[in-house]
């Protein structure tokens, strides 16, 4: 299975580009290893709106926000999860136009903490962030000629929602699944075994496009998350066989496995290595002898 990313992307700062029929991208100049050429917010509809994701705090993102609203009616502002790049600016947006808020929930870990972990969740989670309404699966939300599907995909951040735009075939996937690149899953904001199990509500939904938080569409969508699949698959595989051979740390793990990836890049690398650890762990596939963390010993079951 081939995982070909996309990394062919035209940012635009300051300029709503249009996408499809009612649907205008609008990307934040907050570009980073981790965000790519900065967060993508959405406009949806055309004489009442919905924004998605509206963003970090960022006064001229605020500023192409209401240029390209223009006066129009907002009704709701949809958060796909409290990351500090998604969601902070729905705060003052919704000052401005009185919309709904509408997420999964406010921020979370995807587990309880270890001693030391709430800093590190801290730095990326929008925790002051609560929604005004609140979301289930397959919950929709009704607006000015569009309805808007709730799919839960919960993995890179516990609260992760995707959002389908009804009769489109259009799906908002956030930072689930995005063209240029995999997610990040890092215990304890994210978790694998969600996220696999994320990546397979996708595989059997039917959507005909993907439109992500960073990054052009994912077109092929099913195709493409089957890949991501095997790539994560493969990467575990590629653990189990290091704590075969002997391996009992994750900076060891890290050590053979990213051999070949900048130094400065092994803690991500780590938490990654991490992340799949503790689904290992969570399905007995390998023990350890205390509750699992960065810092623990683990071998074969
Ligand atoms: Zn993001």
């Amino acid at each position: 299975m081939s995982l070909d990313f996309d990394t062919h992307f035209e940012p635009a700062y300051g300029q709503a580009v249009p996408i499809a029929e009612g649907i205008a991208r609008l990307t934040v100049n907050n570009p980073s290893p981790y965000t790519f050429h900065g967060t993508n917010s959405y406009i949806i509809g055309k004489d009442t709106l919905a924004v998605i994701d509206p963003g970090p705090e960022d006064d001229a993102h605020l500023d192409a926000l209401i240029r390209t609203i223009a006066g129009r009616p907002v009704s709701h502002i949809f958060i796909s999860h409290t990351h500090r790049d998604h969601s902070p600016l729905a705060a003052r947006l919704k000052a401005l136009t009185g919309a709904v808020t509408v997420a999964e929930g406010p921020h979370r870990s995807a587990r309880p903490l270890l001693i030391g972990e709430g800093a590190r969740l801290d730095a990326s989670g929008d925790t002051g962030f609560v929604p005004d309404l609140t979301v289930a699966d397959g919950q929709v939300v009704e607006g000015d000629g569009w309805r808007m599907g709730t799919v839960l995909t919960p993995g890179h951040a516990a609260n992760h929602a995707a959002f389908s735009l009804e009769g489109t075939g259009i799906l908002f996937s956030a930072d689930h699944v995005m063209a240029w690149s995999t997610s990040i899953v890092a215990p304890p904001d994210g978790a694998m075994s969600d996220y696999m199990a994320s990546l397979d509500r996708l595989v059997e939904r039917d959507d005909y496009v993907y439109l992500p938080g960073h990054g052009g569409p994912v077109v092929s969508p099913q195709k493409f998350v089957r890949g991501l699949k095997a790539h994560r698959k493969m990467r575990e595989r590629a653990i189990l066989e290091r704590i075969i051979a002997g391996d009992r740390t994750i900076p060891e793990i890290v050590g053979a496995i990213y051999r070949d990836i900048d130094p400065k890049l092994h803690a991500a690398a780590g938490l990654s290595v991490f992340a799949h650890i503790e689904d290992l762990v969570g399905r007995g596939r390998i023990v350890s002898d205390e509750a699992p963390s960065l810092g623990g010993h683990y071998s074969p079951a």
